[in-house]
């Protein structure tokens, strides 16, 4: 044993361990109050999530150009910086952590049964210059599947009404997207896991599969590119105003939402949180 503090001899071989903090490391430790550690871990965890491709993506992809007004595609396939965007980070971390976990378990699943049942996260293109990660393929019942991790009132929500326009058309979007590939597509669905509830409180929405809705997709997408170049926003950014707008649930997550528009890439729509706002 050496008589050195903090080295010990092992085997003739010098090893430095640490030392002991002195008491005042601890004093020192004590400074730093909850709120300030507390603002330090979530900082830690936005540095992750502001870092992470998926969210710094500004492409537009299947999962959001189902969008049924014309104005929010027009603005999107612009690239136009939205004024309704940073908010709480946290639905969508714990959304793409369950991602990940229910993507382990199907592949464990597909090694359980000793054969491929589910395909997940393939890459499928729709049509030319879109493409996506489609979350699940189920070979058994050739269905298109996507997860999507709500909170208690959207859950209730989908449960009563099914999912809203631009859900419904990302899964036949994927569907195309599979049909195009070779692989044969049944129906579609989303698998809807509570973000605040339990397993038995999943639910399951399905649809035949139907190659009209992706077709609606992309001839709204065509017509609103014509729209663009007609108009010539990219110049005349002030004729964004002659772009339709279809108002609805949606505008509550839009980024060219805004109670007060300042510009014409602004918009008030006429529900979700501006008419909340303009109601009270
Ligand atoms: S706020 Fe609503 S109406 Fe306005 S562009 Fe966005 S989705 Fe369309």
């Amino acid at each position: 044993m050496s008589a050195v503090p903090g080295v010990w001899i092992a085997s003739g071989q010098p090893v430095q361990v640490p030392t002991e903090p002195d008491a005042e490391d601890f004093l020192e430790l004590d400074t730093v109050d909850d709120a300030t550690l507390l603002d330090d871990i979530t900082s830690m965890i936005r540095n992750k999530y502001e870092n992470t491709p998926r969210h710094q993506q500004r492409y537009m992809g299947p999962s959001e150009i189902g969008h049924p007004c014309p104005r929010h595609i027009a603005l999107r396939l612009m690239d136009e910086d939205g004024c309704n965007v940073g908010g709480d980070p946290w639905p969508s971390i714990v959304g793409t952590a369950c991602h990940t976990w229910l993507e382990q378990a199907a592949q464990e699943w597909n090694e359980h049964l000793g054969r491929e049942r589910w395909i997940t996260e393939r890459r499928v293109s729709p049509r030319e210059g879109l493409d996506g990660s489609c979350d699940l393929y189920d070979i058994d019942t050739a269905t298109v599947l996507d997860w999507k991790v709500p909170g208690q009132s959207r859950m209730a929500h989908y449960k009563r009404h099914g999912p809203g326009a631009v859900y419904r058309a990302q899964t036949h979007l994927y569907g195309a997207g599979f049909v195009k590939s070779g692989l044969p597509v049944t129906s579609v669905g989303i698998v809807f896991m509570p973000r605040a509830g339990q397993l038995r409180g999943a639910h399951l929405w399905r649809e035949p599969y139907d190659p009209a809705v992706a077709q609606a997709v992309f001839d709204r997408v065509d017509n609103v590119s014509v729209l663009i170049h007609d108009l010539d926003v990219e110049h005349h950014p002030e004729n964004y105003e002659h772009i339709p707008v279809v108002p609805g649930e949606g505008c509550d997550y839009c980024p060219f939402w805004s109670p007060n528009p300042k510009n014409s890439r602004q918009c008030a729509g006429t529900t979700g949180p501006a008419a909340l706002l303009i109601a009270g």
